[in-house]
Order: structure tokens, then C-alpha cells, then sequence
């Protein structure tokens, strides 16, 4: 398709005919044309360092999951009810990079609707519909996973309007919340006391509810021995443990290909997206088979494209290069000399207080002075413009938007991290 000749008219179009959506545009932003590896192509041919894109896992346009897609196109591509080798081959190799028992697969279209599918086959399973989530996250936008997020960066009004089976814990933020630094093990406690509590009072937790790693938080990490814990305590009282691995899992981590592998620990339901389809729409829950069992209370599991010959290509291929090209592995060594410099960085420029993450999901926070840990939340926006005008495309994430969202393609190289690091340092030295 030839490129518009004016993107503020694209743009006014675009207002006009789509609904309005949460958007995180610059104040101009450009007209996106094409993609590569790590790079974003605008209309004018400027090229932009992909720095923020995490769907795009294996990097935009590649080639193997061009060709593979086509060549399965050119086959069949139908509705997941009938029998082809794909979808088989996909689940089991899905289930394979899962802990033994977490073995049966359902394929679905997003994040949302796996988030969605888990909480109700937990729902199904333990008869119970209460669940307990962590403040602050983001889950989904269909009504039970909505239900369950509350994000203030995503919905202002989230917290006052919970249905009553949704309780939440607080957010675990070893950085800025009620425990700090090494006193952080207590949210635990707190958590497995409002299990207990719960139970108590007659609504006792049917599903507990995690981001294995606080993606909305910009990657930070659970305090250690959280998950072991709050899911110890759940399952004590008959409930099960959700992992909510859309953002944070698939090998993006660098050392661990799922969040929970961090936490030493185990759930019972795992919801998967984004990285696993690369941009194509591709979701999975993956649970033991005494829980998919369970389904079987609501009737039958159908989705018409979830599985369908040309998602599980998608899927295959995507695990086919994740594995050839060793991007886990690439997500370990760039991410953590990205992390080094961040952090050297922050030495020199006091508003960055810290860097949160692993591998390729980190979260540079942005402070006004590190002994009230006041979010620099505008500066951060300015600081994301003028990146982005310096050719680096990232955007601010968490509830005091003022954490970075550095979750770029897994193919980033260590020339991209220096290019991201020269850049952030122009906008350091120079103000924003
Ligand atoms: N869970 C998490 C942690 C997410 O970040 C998102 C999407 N931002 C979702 C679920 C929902 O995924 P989707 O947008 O594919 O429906």
C-alpha cells in the first residue's frame, strides 16, 4: 500500500472512524510502515530503534514466520474442530517447555481471553468464584479479566468498581511501596493473611491471580519466596494458583523462559500471549488434566481460530526460532550489559533511581529525588518524546507512569543497547 502524504490527516481519520482506545501516542506521532529486526520504518523512511515492541518477539518481519505463514495459507487454513498434524505437534511442544503435569493445552486468540479461560476453569474447578489478584496489574480487557485488573494507568475508576468476588492484594513493590528493601518478605504474609481472612469470612480464594514478574510495575520482580508462599497458602485452602505470563514469560526474562521459574514455584493454570504469536493473534492456557477436566461443567471449549492451522504454524515457528536463534539466550547477555550500563547510567543522572528487571524486561524508574522516591511522571513523558525524536521508540509504563518499558524484540543486539544507551544519554545531559 502506498504511504499517506500526511500523517496529522491520517491521523484526524483516525479519530474520526476508531473508537477511543487507551494510546500512548507522542505528541506527533509518526506513520509506521514497516519493521525489521529491531527497526521501525516510518512513512518518510526515517528508521526508528524498536526499544518498547514485545509482541514482535522474534523481531518484525521475519522472514522463516513470513514464509512458514504463506506457505501454510497456501494449504488450508480453517476452523480448529478439524484433525490436522499442527495443532498436535504445537501443544506438545507448548506443554514441553512446561513443568511435568502442567501438560493439557487449550488455544485461544489473545491474552485476555486466556487470562479470561483460567480464572474460569479455576472457577469451575474449585466451585468456588472468588478470587484474589494483585493490585496494580493489568490482565485484560473481557469481562472476567477486566474484572480482575486494576491498574490505574489503564483504568482510573478500577478500584471502586470491582465486582465483590474480586479481592486484591496490595502490589509488592519492594521499591516504593509500604515494605521496602529487605522488609518486602512481609507482603507475603500480609498476602497469606488475606487468604486466611478470606476464608473466614465465608469467601474463601478460588483462584489466586499473579503476574509472575510485575510487568505493570516496568519488570520488577516478586520478592523472593512470594509465589512459593501465597500459592502454599491458596492451595492449603483448596484453591489454585493462576500465572498470569503474557508480558513477562517465553524466554524474554534472559535466565528463565517462564516468570515462575524465578520464584521457585509452580501454579496450577498458566495464560500465555503476545510473544507466542509474534503479532499474529495466538493465546494458551495450559493446565494439568484433573483441571481441564473441570471444564467440561461449562459445556464444551471451542474457539473457531484458536489452533487453527495457520496460528499453530505461528506458534511452531516462533519456538523454531526462539530456540535457533538462541534469543533467550540473547535476551540473558544483552539484557544484563543493558542493565549494567542502565545502572552506571544512574549513577551520573540522579532521576534515574533505579532499574528494575531481567533480561529483556527492564524498568529504568524515573524519580524527582531519591530520598521521597517522588515519580518523575512528566519528565519521564518528555524524556519519551524526545527519545523518540533522537530515533528510540519507548514509552512509559506502571501506575506513576515513570518507568520505562524497555521489552524490545528478543533479537536486539548489544550495538541496538549501545545506540539506546548513547541516546538516553544525549537526553540526560541535555534535558528534557
Ligand atoms: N495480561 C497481561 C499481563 C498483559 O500485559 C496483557 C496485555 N497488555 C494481557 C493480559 C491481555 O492481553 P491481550 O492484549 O492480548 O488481550
Amino acid at each position: 500500500a502506498s504511504a499517506p502524504a500526511d500523517a496529522g490527516e491520517l491521523l484526524r481519520r483516525r479519530e474520526r472512524s476508531l473508537a477511543e482506545v487507551q494510546e500512548h501516542y507522542f505528541a506527533d506521532p509518526p506513520v509506521i510502515v514497516r519493521g525489521w529486526r529491531e527497526y521501525l520504518v516510518d512513512a518518510d523512511a526515517r528508521v526508528y530503534l524498536d526499544a518498547l515492541n514485545n509482541v514482535s518477539s522474534i523481531g518484525h518481519a521475519h522472514p522463516r514466520l513470513v514464509e512458514a505463514v504463506a506457505a501454510q495459507w497456501r494449504l488450508i487454513n480453517t476452523n480448529s474442530r478439524f484433525h490436522y498434524p499442527q495443532i498436535v505437534e504445537f501443544a506438545e511442544r507448548l506443554a514441553a517447555t512446561l513443568p511435568d503435569g502442567l501438560d493439557q493445552v487449550f488455544l485461544v486468540n489473545s491474552g485476555s481471553e486466556a487470562v479470561d479461560l483460567a480464572l474460569r476453569l479455576a472457577q469451575a474447578h474449585t466451585s468456588r468464584p472468588d478470587i484474589l489478584a494483585v493490585a496494580e496489574a493489568y490482565h485484560g480487557w473481557t469481562y472476567l479479566s477486566d474484572a480482575v485488573s486494576t491498574s490505574v494507568a489503564d483504568n482510573p475508576h478500577a478500584l471502586e468498581t470491582r465486582p465483590a468476588w474480586v479481592h486484591t492484594v496490595e502490589a509488592p513493590n519492594p521499591f516504593r511501596g509500604r515494605y521496602r528493601g529487605s522488609e518486602a518478605a512481609r507482603y507475603a504474609d500480609d498476602a497469606v493473611a488475606e487468604v486466611h481472612r478470606l476464608a473466614e469470612a465465608g469467601t474463601p480464594v478460588g483462584a489466586f491471580l499473579a503476574e509472575s514478574i510485575f510487568g505493570n510495575a516496568g519488570g520488577m520482580p516478586l520478592p523472593d519466596g512470594y509465589l512459593k508462599a501465597v500459592y502454599a497458602a491458596v492451595r492449603a485452602g483448596g484453591g489454585v494458583a493462576v500465572a498470569d505470563e503474557v508480558q513477562v514469560g517465553y524466554g524474554r526474562l534472559g535466565e528463565w523462559f517462564w516468570g515462575f521459574q524465578q520464584q521457585d514455584a509452580v501454579p496450577d493454570i498458566v495464560a500465555v500471549a503476545k510473544a507466542m504469536g509474534a503479532g499474529h493473534p495466538l493465546g494458551a492456557v495450559i493446565t494439568s488434566k484433573r483441571i481441564a477436566a473441570s471444564y467440561r461443567s461449562q459445556g464444551y471449549f471451542f474457539s473457531s481460530a484458536g489452533g487453527s492451522p495457520v496460528s499453530s504454524v505461528v506458534g511452531l515457528t516462533v519456538l523454531d526460532v526462539i530456540r535457533d536463534e538462541g534469543l533467550q539466550q540473547n535476551a540473558a547477555e544483552v539484557g544484563a550489559y543493558l542493565k549494567q550500563r542502565l545502572t552506571e547510567l544512574g549513577e551520573r543522572y540522579p532521576i534515574l533511581g533505579t532499574v528494575h528487571g531481567y533480561g529483556f524486561y527492564l524498568g529504568p524508574e524515573f524519580v524527582r529525588d531519591r530520598e521521597s522516591w517522588t515519580p518523575a511522571t512528566e519528565e519521564t513523558a518528555r524524556i519519551c518524546d524526545r527519545l523518540r525524536r533522537l530515533g528510540v521508540m519507548i514509552q512509559p509504563t506502571g501506575d506513576h507512569q515513570n518507568v520505562l518499558k524497555f521489552k524490545p524484540p528478543m533479537c536486539f543486539t548489544r550495538d541496538s543497547a549501545d545506540e539506546f544507551i548513547a541516546a538516553l544519554t544525549r537526553v540526560l545531559e541535555t534535558g528534557w
